[in-house]
């Protein structure tokens, strides 16, 4: 399941949270649903070839969106 990173547009508070289908993602703050879509700044450009991240080690919550850290 995918993990996205948002900042909310009412308070700049940055979070991830995994995003199902049809389920809204809303600031932990604020509960605004005005939020932006981050993109991983480490997953841009050149990175430790290891790692889906690029950044090692892999935290549990990966901060790619990609999910692959630490499950195999
Ligand atoms: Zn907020």
């Amino acid at each position: 399941m995918p993990i996205y990173e948002f900042q909310c547009r009412q308070c700049d508070t940055r979070f991830e949270t995994l995003v199902r289908i049809s389920d809204v993602p809303a600031c932990p703050q604020c509960h605004s649903e005005e939020l932006q879509k981050l993109i991983s700044a480490h997953a841009i450009g050149s990175g430790a070839p290891d790692t889906p991240c690029g950044s090692a080690p892999c935290s549990p919550i990966p901060a790619c969106g990609m999910g692959g850290c630490g499950s195999g």
